[in-house]
């Protein structure tokens, strides 16, 4: 079977869902789950480690995908993706894991093997900033 994808390859096909997966390797990231569907796989070993903060990192993923960005492995995005899927997270996100995740991007004493990408107090601030702008920050 002989099928070419290239024209029509647009990230708003299907919406989707989540994936538990013992072994991913990231916290959490977007993959092509069909020809045209995307799903957020996740670590739950990983997220139960980290609490609530998960939530914004599986936000972040699905942002990749809601931005149209042209969908890789998590280490790959350019910075301006980076920053762009956090600042989405951080609008659109629930503020108590908007908060749990700028919280773990500043401990100093995080999990070393938690692969974070990209400076975290960059992000940290990035995110806050984002979230204050939506009105999404509870805190002062
Ligand atoms: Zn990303």
């Amino acid at each position: 079977m002989l099928v070419t994808l290239s024209a029509c390859t647009t990230n708003y096909a299907t919406p989707l869902g989540e994936i538990a997966d013992p072994n991913h390797e990231e916290i959490a990231a977007i993959r092509k789950h069909t020809l045209d569907s995307y799903m957020v796989m996740y670590n739950p070993d990983t997220c139960s480690a980290i609490g609530a903060a998960c939530g914004f990192f599986r936000t972040h993923a699905y942002a990749h995908y809601r931005l149209n960005h042209t969908l890789m492995r998590p280490k790959y995005y350019p910075a301006l993706n980076e920053k762009q899927a956090d600042c989405y997270a951080a609008t659109y996100g629930k503020p108590n894991e908007i908060e749990a995740a700028v919280k773990l991007l500043l401990d100093e004493n995080r999990d070393p093997n938690l692969k974070i990408h990209g400076d975290p107090s960059i992000r940290a601030q990035n995110i806050t900033d984002c979230a204050k702008q939506a009105g999404n920050w509870t805190k002062n």
